[in-house]
């Protein structure tokens, strides 16, 4: 590998603006970034330096070098294995010719972005049994950058600085309370000497908040708390106080596992001369609002604010600016901690300052990003739970889609998942569309009468979540899989409609790229990275990634060549609770941790693929009485589900049990889910909520499960046993 020198001052000047060539001067020859660059960083085509290029996080690059007529030629220029091997949803940061990166479990790596040459790697250490805290897989979404400096949120909830040339630690903070399951997945922004971040945990009964950082020791500037704790009083901000006129705040204020939610755990975007930082506002802890704020009817009641919301807050001091609710009364994990994407256009005859969400709830929205007033908003995929958006900018909700404690389950589109989760979107300013990684998968919502939160483990969310599993039979489970549906949208925010759509296999495809070379990128679920036409959606080019890919890609050049580079590796919600047995049939989707790089007229490839292993069935005989059963069942759907899959049928990331080595040896399985002797690989006790009788249980549960599915394919040999 050759090495390339650098002439740091030099590069870093030339790939300037000039706006910023000031600023840059008085920065000193070690090639910082300083805030106009961050405010200047659309002209600055060379480099990625903010997570979504520009305060506006558009994703538009407008490099044109690889274009619609010649990416046909595009090739593997190099590719860096990574170490880890968890879902990788990271957006890389370019300068001076150096590409950083964030993997799971919150590491760093450098390379020199024209080689691939490592430059440095950091490991916080996360310690293991974090996992356990996480909703979502042990994910990592990116760095920011301010001066000579990175700054790093890491999973366990520290701010971590790092010196940019050597990876070394400038400092590091703790920004949540460590005993309670707060996780830092997001990636943090840094606002005129201020590093922004939040954090995530509203499945575990936290309330939500995000916070301001200076960015030369860590302490803290700011915190702004997105809902009430029901002891507001005349002290607290009018904001909260506000707010908590719309939640029943005795259950806020009488039970401290009920943390209300309202996570801030992705979506931030920032418009410098309006002087507004727009966060996107997280679902309800728990998620059934009956539980979260009672009415006397033993229903839920209130909107709930800030939950589910776009909040415009002023960066230097956090101070309440305007709210735009998207789902009033959240219920169904419905978060707009979406992608944010700030663009100006035309409506209407009257040129309008926008920021565009498509959020879980299914529906893309249009809002004013001065005032927060509602322009338009039009579901961009299938919806049962409102049949549209009145005038005001509020939801005609379904009734028979709310479930409270008691009553009939009902099946809602979108399902927890949301039409687009995390995956950033992008938006191409001369095509003005939108590119929504967007999906169908719906979902049971079923009541749990007797509710209890637990604090300590499993997720709070105040619905029976084993309600919805398939039967074991596979034929049923095949075509509930075939209503899953993936796409690529390409949405006209004027019109309110889809211009064109790619359909790809299944759900949980990659975050987009748009580039001035009239090109869309996307990594699949089905382990393609393909390059799409931005106007027609025509397919254009395609690689084999050898890995589901659900991170999005970035653009760059070095010495005036063009690269794009995407970190491949299949993981996330979706991934670890989705019916493995079944996504097997439709693509490879196993985790192969890899940043791919891609440039012109380069033809390196991927070592070969190794065979997936399809062990046999192997399970114990099921003995136990149907009591056992049922009370594992009860225990798996809460505590276990979420990682393992619903039913215990594995996923594709994670440990699939009924093939544990452990299942048919009682102390074993104790000393792994009562003992913790895995909480280093993130498998931790749950001794605090699972007696030694119900760990058992499960145990018996999963054998039982196995065996139910052994007999559907291999029936001949479960009847000789
Ligand atoms: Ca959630």
């Amino acid at each position: 590998m050759s090495m390339i020198k650098w002439a740091l001052p030099a590069l870093a000047l030339g790939a300037l603006s000039v706006a910023a060539c000031d600023e840059m001067l008085g920065a000193g020859s070690d090639g910082g970034i300083t805030s106009a660059m961050l405010v200047g960083a659309n002209s600055d085509d060379a480099n990625w330096i903010t997570h979504g290029r520009t305060y506006s996080e558009q994703r538009f690059s407008p490099l044109d070098q690889i274009n619609a007529e010649n990416v046909g030629d595009l090739g593997l220029a190099w590719f860096a294995d990574m170490d880890t091997a968890r879902g990788q949803e990271a957006t890389p940061l370019v300068m001076d010719g150096k590409l950083y990166l964030t993997t799971a479990w919150s590491k760093v790596k450098a390379f020199n972005a024209a080689t691939g040459e490592p430059l440095w790697d950091y490991d916080p250490e996360v310690p293991g049994e974090t996992a356990v805290k996480a909703c979502c897989d042990t994910v990592n979404r990116g760095l920011a950058a301010y001066g000579d400096s990175l700054f790093l949120g890491t999973l366990d909830g520290r701010l971590v600085a790092l010196d940019r040339e050597t990876g070394d630690v400038k400092w590091e903070t703790v920004t949540v309370d460590q005993e309670q399951s707060y996780t830092v997945t997001g990636a943090p922004r840094v606002i005129d000497g201020k590093v922004i971040i939040g954090n995530g945990g509203a499945e575990f009964g936290v309330r939500g908040y995000i916070a301001a950082y200076d960015v030369n020791d860590g302490s803290e500037l700011w915190r702004f708390y997105t809902v009430p704790d029901g002891n507001e009083g005349g002290e607290s901000p009018q904001y909260l106080q506000d707010a908590a006129e719309t939640w029943n705040t005795d259950v806020l204020a009488g039970n401290d596992a009920i943390g209300g939610g309202g996570t801030v755990w992705d979506s931030m975007a920032y418009d410098p001369d309006l002087n507004l930082l727009y966060i996107g506002v997280g679902n309800g802890s728990p998620w059934n609002r009956a539980y979260r704020s009672p009415g006397e009817d033993g229903t839920g009641e209130g909107d709930n604010l800030y939950l589910s919301s776009i909040v415009a807050i002023r960066p230097d001091t956090g101070e309440y600016v305007w709210h735009y609710q998207t789902t009033p009364g959240e219920t169904w994990d419905y978060t707009a901690t979406q992608h944010i994407i700030l663009a100006d256009m035309e409506i209407e005859g009257e040129e309008r300052q926008v920021l565009m969400q498509a959020p879980k709830n299914g529906f893309f929205y249009v809002i004013d990003r001065a005032t927060g007033e509602f322009i338009s908003g039009e579901p961009y995929v299938a919806v049962n739970w409102a049949t549209g958006i009145d005038d005001e900018g509020r939801p005609i909700e379904n009734p028979e889609t709310r479930i409270d404690k008691t009553g009939q389950p009902a099946i809602v589109t979108p399902g927890a998942l949301g039409g687009h989760n995390w995956h950033p979107m992008a938006y191409h300013p001369d095509e003005n569309l939108v590119y929504i990684p967007a999906f169908e998968a719906g979902m049971v919502y079923a009541p749990e009468e007797n509710w209890k939160p637990d604090r300590a483990r499993g997720f709070n969310v105040g619905f029976d979540l084993g309600a919805g599993d398939l039967p074991p039979d596979l034929g049923i489970r095949r075509e509930v899989a075939g209503t899953l549906r993936g796409m690529l949208v390409a949405w006209d925010p004027v019109a309110q409609e889809a211009k064109w759509t790619v359909e790809h296999p299944g759900p949980w495809n990659g975050g987009l790229l748009a580039t001035g070379g009239g090109l869309v990128f996307q990594g699949t679920a089905g382990s393609e990275f393909n390059a799409y036409n931005a106007a027609t959606g025509e397919q254009l080019w395609s690689f084999g990634a050898q890995t589901g890919v659900v991170a999005p890609p970035i653009t760059y050049t070095v010495d005036g060549e063009q690269y794009v580079a995407v970190l491949a590796g299949w993981g996330g919600a979706y991934a670890i609770t989705v019916d493995g047995e079944l996504l097997k049939d439709k693509a490879p989707v196993r985790n192969v941790s890899r940043l791919l790089v891609f440039k012109l007229g380069a033809d390196g490839e991927l070592p070969d693929e190794l065979e997936l292993a399809s062990l046999p069935l192997d399970p114990p005989p099921s003995r136990a009485n149907a009591e056992t059963i049922a009370l594992g069942a009860e225990k798996y759907a809460r505590y276990c589900a979420v990682c393992h899959a619903p039913a215990a049928v594995g996923s594709t990331v994670l440990p699939d049990l009924r093939r544990a080595g452990s299942l048919g040896n009682a102390s074993a399985w104790d000393a792994v889910v009562h003992g913790g002797i895995l909480k280093d690989n993130g498998m931790v006790s749950f001794a605090e909520s699972l007696s030694k009788d119900e760990i058992q249980a499960i145990r018996e549960y999963v054998i039982f499960r196995a065996n139910q599915d052994k007999a559907m394919e291999r029936p001949e040999e479960v009847a000789k046993r």
